[in-house]
């Protein structure tokens, strides 16, 4: 079955550029991108004149499971986060809390117009709170790189869960700046003992902790490209070129990390080491969950820096190609090229507020909301068209997760 989006303005990211074209896609891959494009009889068209057409945005970091605390946080620092969230909140979820959170807010994701979510999932107190986060991803139509993170992890618990086309796993260690080497040591021989790629929290906790935790990935041989570094504000220039150098890559939370005192955004400074750089919203109890509040603030805090060089088109790359890279998934998404998995956003321009779209890039980054997200499409399946959610009763997930909290935040 192929799908043709008609005549909108194509905004490829790698790099930023736009141009009015026509996108075939054939099989879940993108096709071709251009003009006059020859299409096969059974062809569906989607109108995309005036419209933006870019590639799903991806996001690096995210605490999906936290749907159903959203906003509990606010002005909270990251001591309270870690008392509040992690000490109170978390232990009273059950399989079905970890279900009904993560359930919404990957499709939080969609409808906003994030197409693959690295899912940073520290709620795994047994196998089934597991299963029912990796069911509720598989279930809402995302792409996800699953980030298991476990006291107690099992590489049996994993495995069980290996094998899915759209959602693939990873390792999510606490790391060394978090529990003892020792500990941090059993993570990293899991991800290697399944060959997955690894996200970590590291240099987010001070310099000094930056520093021993570098120098731990240095005497264990851990620095490879398979792994993206969470929050890495604390590393010196040099530990980010060391970091570029072996491949790996940057994740940063703009707002997140500013408001529970994580350091400044390493957004720039990553950049300049040459290292592959996305964006994530982390958790939702304190922060927006949506790609244009992270571009704009990734944008603004790097502009308030002295002799700023982040430009739009940086940020708008890294919401999108930078991320896939830093997600793992470089050469599958996060451009419009020939080849890529067909995960493409439809911005309209037509709104107050958006319209008129003179640099459309800029206007993405600047000026459009989740008002604009009109058509979503994962891997060629698409699952937003004219504003709405398709295959999910929104009310329904809404009940559900409204179930949820009245449990977690009144518990009986
Ligand atoms: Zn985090």
């Amino acid at each position: 079955m192929q799908l043709l989006l008609r005549g909108g303005i194509a905004v490829d990211t790698d790099p930023v550029r736009a141009t009015t074209a026509d996108i075939l896609i054939d099989d879940g891959r993108i096709a071709a991108v251009g003009t006059d494009l020859a299409v096969g009889a059974d062809v569906e068209v989607i109108d995309a004149g005036g419209m933006l057409v870019l590639p799903g945005f991806v996001d690096t970091h995210r605490h999906t499971w936290q749907a159903g605390i959203r906003a509990i946080g606010p002005d909270i620092s990251f001591a309270g986060y870690l008392d509040r969230v992690l000490g109170r909140f978390a232990p009273r979820y059950r399989p079905a809390d970890v279900y009904a959170g993560t359930l919404a807010g990957a499709l939080e994701c969609l409808d906003a117009g994030i197409t693959t979510l690295v899912d940073w999932s520290h709620i795994q107190h047994t196998p089934d709170h597991t299963a029912a986060a990796v069911e509720a991803l598989r279930h809402s139509g995302i792409r996800a790189v699953f980030g298991y993170c476990s006291t107690s992890p099992s590489a049996t618990v994993v495995e069980e869960h290996m094998g899915h086309d759209l959602v693939t796993m990873a390792i999510a260690p606490y790391g060394p700046e978090i529990v003892d080497e020792a500990v941090a040591l059993d993570e990293w021989r899991l991800a290697k003992e399944l060959d997955l790629p690894v996200t970590v929290h590291m240099g987010g906790h001070g310099a000094a902790s930056a520093e021993r935790g570098m120098d731990f990935l240095v005497r264990n041989g851990l620095l490879n490209p398979r792994t993206s570094y969470v929050h890495g504000n604390h590393y010196t220039d040099d530990a980010l070129r060391r970091i570029a150098g072996s491949g790996g890559a940057l994740s940063v939370s703009p707002l997140v990390e500013v408001e529970l005192g994580l350091g400044v955004p390493v957004t720039g400074r990553a950049l300049a080491a040459g290292a592959p750089t996305g964006l994530g919203a982390d958790t939702v109890v304190s922060g927006p969950g949506d790609m244009f509040s992270l571009m704009r603030a990734a944008y603004a805090l790097e502009r308030a820096r002295p002799n700023p060089e982040l430009t739009t088109r940086d940020v708008l790359h890294a919401a999108t190609a930078g991320g896939a890279r830093t997600a793992g998934l470089g050469g599958v998404v996060g451009t419009l090229g020939v080849g890529r998995q067909a995960d493409v956003v439809l911005l309209r321009t037509d709104l107050l507020g958006v319209a008129p779209a003179h640099d459309p890039a800029g206007a993405v980054v600047l000026s459009a909301d989740t008002r604009a997200v009109d058509t979503v499409i994962v891997a060629g399946r698409v699952v937003k068209r004219g504003g709405r959610l398709l295959h999910h009763d929104v009310a329904k997930v809404l009940t559900a997760l409204a179930d949820s909290a009245e449990r977690l935040v009144v518990p009986a």
